[in-house]
C-alpha cells in the first residue's frame, strides 16, 4: 500500500530513487536493474523498483516497491525485464501523469531513472518539463498539500536506452541490440547451412520500422548477398543491381545467397520492399530462378540471456545514472547514458530525442541524405564498409588509376581470435575494389621464413575474392597464424622476402606477438630499404593486451564463452545451492577478461595478475563468504563464482582456493574449482567482433594506401608509416608504434602500462558486495593511492 504520507527526504544528497523499465523489453535491462539499486544502496540511497513501465506509476500501491540489495542476485543472466513492462495508454494523457507523480510524491520518490527506449524515454522528458505544473495541480485539487509537495521541487530523470533496434542518436549502441544482433546472426548462420546444401536463396525479414541498424550490422556479420535498409534506400533500379550482383555472385561459384531485409524497407518512392517482392524477383528472373525461401525472425530477436556487451553496457551505464542523480542539480538538464566507441558518456536527453524523431521525419520525407546523417559515425562507416566489401563490383568508382596500385601483404601473428577471419575477407575485399593485390602470407613470419623455397605458392599467394567471401563468420586464421616475430625467424631473410614479392604495404593482425613483431620491423626499418614501406597493425586477441587499443578483435567472442560457461556453471549449482566455484581465466598477466567476465556474471571477486593475491585478501574473502551464505534467504539458488587469471599467483592456483575455500568452509558450504582453458578462444566469432573487424580492416588498408608514393626512406620521417589502429575513448586511432612502445607498454609483463579497464575492478566489487579487502603487499602502496583518489580513506 502506498502510504498516506510522504517518508520524509533522507538527509543529505541521499535519494529515493525509482527504477523502471519501459516500452519493447530488451536483454540486459536486467543488469541495469541490478547495477542501479546495488550503486544507489552502496551511495546510501533508498531504491524502489516501478513495475510495469509507466503503467505501475499511474497504479501506484504494489506497482512500488522498495529493493533491498539481495533481491537482484543472479539478474545478469536473465533475459528480459524481471520488473515488467507495458505500453501505457494513460500516461499519454495529462491526468495519467498527475497519477504518476502523485504516486511519485507519496512514496517520497525525487528522481527517477528508467531504461527504454525513444517513446518511453520521450515521456519522460515530458513528465520532468510539467512537473511543477503537475505538482502545482495536485495542490490546487487538494489531492495533496503544499507541505507534502514541498521537497519535490525538482524531479531528477536520468534515461537509459534500452531497445534492440539501436534507434536513439547520440549513443553508438542501446542495451540489447547487440544480443538481437547475436540472435540474428545466429540464425543466419543455421541458414547459410542449407542455403548452401541445396544452393538456394534467403530472404531474411529483420526488426527495424525506422532504423537499418539490426539488418545492416547483419548483412556486415554475415556477409550478406544484398541488404535493404529504411533510411538508405537503394538506387532507383534496384530490382537490376541486386539480380545482377547476385548472379555475379553465383559466377564466381557462390552456392548461397542471403538477403536481409529491415521491416521498414522501401524504395526511393516510398513503396514498401517485402520479402515477397524480393522472391519472386529471385525465382522468377531470368538466369537467376533461384530456389528462394523466406524467413521472418520474429520475436526471437528479443528473447534470451544478454551478450556480454549488453550485461557491460547495462552495468557500467547503471553505474553512472546513479552517479548522474546524485551529481543533479536543478539546472542540469536532464541526460540519458550513452556510449560512444568506448566511452560512457552522459548526454542530453532532449536532443536525443529530437534527434531521433527526425530521423523517421526525414525518411517520410524521403530525406535520406538526412536521414543517413542523423546516424552516428560507426553507422555510417558500417554501411560503407558492407557496401566496399560485399557489392564490390557496384563499387567501380572506387577503382584507383594503375600508378596507384599496392601489392599488400596480410599476416596473421599469435594465437587465433575472433574476427581474424572477418578483418582479412574485408581487408581483401577493400583491396579488390581498390585495385590492389592482396596477398596471403601463410602461418605467420615463421611460415614466411621457412617454406618460401620449396613452396613458394603455399607460404606466399595472391588472394581471390570468393575464397575469402565465406570467411565473414568463420572462427580461427584461415592462412594460419604463428607467433614467431620476425628477429626470430631472421630478420635480413624477412626483409629479403619482402622485396622478392614485392610488397609494398602490409598489414598485420594479432596480438602481443603482433605488436612485437611490428616493433622489430619498425626498428629494423633503418637497416634495410625492403622494410621502408607503411605498415600497421589490427590488435586480435582474447587477452585484450595490446597497448594502442582498449580493444582487441576477439575480446568480445571470449568473453561471451567465459559468460556463458560461468552462467552454465553457476546453475549446475542450484540443486546444492551453497557452492562456490573458482574459475581460472587465460589472458596472460592481463587481467581484462577476468575483469570483464567478473562484470558480466557478477562474480564475488576477482584475482588478477596486477593486483596479485595475499593471504589476508583469501582470508577476507572466504570470510565474506562464510556471512554471504549465512544471510542467503534462497532467494537464487545459483552458485557463486570466483574469477582467477592465470597468472594472478604462481602459488594460489584455482585448484588451491577451491581446496581452502572447502576446508574453512567447515562443510556449511562447498567449492569446486574449473579451467575453461581454450574454450575461451570461441567458436563461431562474436558479432561484434565480426563487424569490428571489417571496420577497422578497411581503415588499415586506407591508412595503408595513404603511404603509397612513399615507399623509400624518407617513410621513416613519418610516425604515421608504422601504427596501430586501436579504439580508445570515443574514437578510433592510428597511434604511431614508436609512441605507444616507448610510452605505454609494460614490456616485461606484456600488456599496457595504463590499462583503461582498471577502475571496472572497483565496480565488479561493489556490485558484488565485497568488502574492502586486505590488498597484497606488492601492491598496497598502489593501491592506497587509488582508495585516496576515489576518496576511501
Ligand atoms: P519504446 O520506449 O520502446 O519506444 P513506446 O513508444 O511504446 O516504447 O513507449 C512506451 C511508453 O512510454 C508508452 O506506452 C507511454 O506510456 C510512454 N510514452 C511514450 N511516448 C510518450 C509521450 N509522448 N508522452 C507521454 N508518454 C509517452
Amino acid at each position: 500500500m502506498a502510504p498516506l504520507q510522504p517518508p520524509p527526504p533522507l538527509e543529505g544528497k541521499k535519494r529515493r530513487i525509482g527504477m523502471m523499465t519501459s516500452g519493447g523489453d530488451s536483454p540486459g535491462m536486467n543488469g541495469a536493474i541490478r547495477a542501479v539499486v546495488r550503486t544507489a544502496i552502496d551511495a546510501g540511497c533508498e531504491v524502489y523498483c516501478i513495475y510495469e513501465g509507466y503503467e505501475g506509476l499511474v497504479k501506484g500501491k504494489d506497482f512500488i516497491r522498495k529493493f533491498e540489495w539481495p533481491f537482484v542476485r543472479g539478474w545478469l543472466s536473465e533475459g528480459g525485464t524481471l520488473i515488467g513492462t507495458a505500453r501505457c495508454m494513460e500516461f499519454y494523457e495529462r491526468p495519467g501523469r498527475l497519477l504518476g507523480a502523485k504516486n511519485m510524491v507519496l512514496n517520497g520518490i525525487d528522481a527517477l531513472i528508467i531504461c527504454g527506449g525513444d517513446g518511453s524515454l520521450t515521456g519522460a522528458d515530458k513528465f520532468r518539463a510539467e512537473w511543477p505544473g503537475l505538482l502545482e495541480e495536485l495542490v490546487q485539487t487538494g489531492e495533496l498539500t503544499a507541505e507534502q509537495t514541498k521537497p519535490f521541487k525538482h524531479l531528477n530523470i536520468v534515461g537509459l536506452v534500452g531497445s534492440i533496434d539501436n534507434d536513439m542518436s547520440g549513443t553508438d549502441a542501446t542495451i540489447g541490440c547487440y544480443s538481437a544482433l547475436g540472435r540474428i546472426c545466429e540464425m543466419v548462420d543455421y541458414i547459410e547451412a542449407t542455403a548452401s546444401s541445396h544452393s538456394r536463396a534467403f530472404v531474411i525479414e529483420v526488426m527495424g520500422r525506422h532504423c537499418g541498424w539490426l539488418a545492416l550490422m547483419a548483412g556486415v556479420a554475415t556477409g550478406a548477398d544484398f541488404v535493404f535498409i529504411p533510411e538508405k534506400p537503394r538506387a532507383e533500379n534496384w530490382k537490376e543491381e541486386m539480380c545482377g550482383l547476385i548472379a555475379e555472385h553465383r559466377k564466381f561459384g557462390k552456392r548461397k545467397t542471403i538477403v536481409i531485409v529491415a521491416e521498414g524497407a522501401h524504395d526511393q518512392d516510398g513503396g514498401k520492399i517485402t520479402c515477397e517482392m524480393i522472391k519472386d524477383l529471385l525465382a522468377d528472373k531470368k538466369g537467376l530462378a533461384l530456389d528462394t525461401r523466406i524467413t521472418t525472425l520474429g520475436h526471437v530477436q528479443r528473447g534470451g540471456t544478454a551478450c556480454a556487451y549488453d550485461r557491460m553496457i547495462a552495468t557500467l551505464q547503471g553505474v553512472e545514472a546513479v552517479k548522474a542523480v546524485l551529481d543533479a542539480t536543478p539546472d542540469t538538464p536532464t541526460p540519458f547514458i550513452a556510449i560512444n566507441e568506448n566511452k560512457i558518456t552522459r548526454k542530453p536527453l532532449v536532443q536525443a530525442v529530437i534527434d531521433t524523431k527526425e530521423v523517421a521525419k526525414a525518411i517520410e520525407a524521403r530525406d535520406f541524405k538526412k536521414a543517413m546523417g542523423l546516424r552516428d559515425t560507426e553507422f555510417i562507416d558500417m554501411y560503407d564498409s558492407y557496401m566496399t566489401t560485399t557489392a564490390t563490383s557496384l563499387n567501380k568508382s572506387m577503382l584507383l588509376p594503375g600508378d596507384k596500385h599496392m601489392r599488400i601483404a596480410i599476416i596473421h601473428v599469435g594465437a587465433p581470435a575472433g574476427g581474424v577471419n572477418a578483418a582479412t575477407r574485408a581487408a581483401v575485399a577493400y583491396c579488390l575494389t581498390r585495385g590492389h593485390t592482396p596477398i596471403a602470407i601463410h602461418n605467420g613470419f615463421a611460415g614466411f621464413a621457412r617454406h618460401h623455397d620449396d613452396k613458394p605458392e603455399g607460404a606466399v599467394r595472391e588472394f581471390n575474392w570468393l575464397e575469402v567471401d565465406g570467411w565473414a563468420s568463420k572462427g580461427g586464421s584461415e592462412i594460419g597464424m604463428n607467433r614467431e616475430t620476425p628477429e626470430e625467424s631472421g630478420m635480413e631473410l624477412i626483409a629479403s622476402l619482402i622485396a622478392k614479392y614485392k610488397i609494398d604495404g602490409l598489414f598485420i593482425i594479432g596480438g602481443f606477438e603482433a605488436f612485437h613483431s611490428l616493433s622489430q620491423l619498425r626498428q629494423a626499418r633503418k637497416d634495410y630499404s625492403s622494410l621502408c614501406i607503411p605498415m600497421t597493425l589490427l590488435p586480435a586477441t582474447i587477452s585484450n593486451n595490446v597497448p594502442g587499443t582498449e580493444y582487441s578483435l576477439g575480446s568480445d567472442t571470449c568473453l561471451n564463452e567465459l559468460m556463458n560457461y560461468c552462467d552454465k556453471i553457476k546453475q549446475s549449482a542450484s540443486a546444492s545451492r551453497r557452492r562456490v566455484f573458482v574459475i581460472e581465466t587465460q589472458g596472460g598477466k592481463s587481467g581484462y577478461i577476468a575483469t570483464l567476465a567478473g562484470l558480466c556474471v557478477g562474480a564475488v571477486a576477482v584475482y588478477t595478475h596486477e593486483e596479485g593475491i595475499s593471504i589476508a585478501m583469501l582470508a577476507a574473502d572466504i570470510d565474506h563468504l562464510r556471512k554471504a551464505f549465512e544471510s542467503d534467504s534462497g532467494q537464487s539458488r545459483a552458485g557463486r563464482l570466483i574469477l582467477v587469471n592465470e597468472k594472478a599467483s604462481k602459488v594460489y592456483t584455482a585448484r588451491l582456493i577451491a581446496d581452502m575455500i572447502r576446508e574453512e568452509a567447515h562443510d556449511r558450504f562447498e567449492s569446486r574449482d574449473s579451467i575453461p582453458g581454450h574454450v575461451q578462444q570461441g567458436g563461431v566469432p562474436s558479432p561484434m567482433d565480426r563487424t569490428r573487424a571489417v571496420r577497422l580492416a578497411i581503415k588499415c588498408i586506407e591508412h595503408l594506401e595513404g603511404f603509397q608514393d612513399r615507399r623509400d626512406s624518407t617513410i621513416l620521417d613519418d610516425d604515421q608509416s608504422c601504427t596501430v589502429i586501436g579504439i580508445k575513448g570515443a574514437s578510433v586511432v592510428f597511434t604511431p608504434m614508436k609512441e605507444v612502445e616507448e610510452k605505454d607498454t609494460d614490456w616485461k609483463n606484456r600488456r599496457p602500462l595504463n590499462e583503461f579497464w582498471s577502475p571496472l575492478k572497483h565496480i565488479v566489487d561493489v556490485l558484488s558486495g565485497r568488502p574492502e579487502v586486505p590488498r597484497p603487499e606488492r601492491n598496497l602502496e598502489g593501491f592506497k593511492a587509488k582508495d585516496k583518489k576515489r576518496g576511501i580513506a
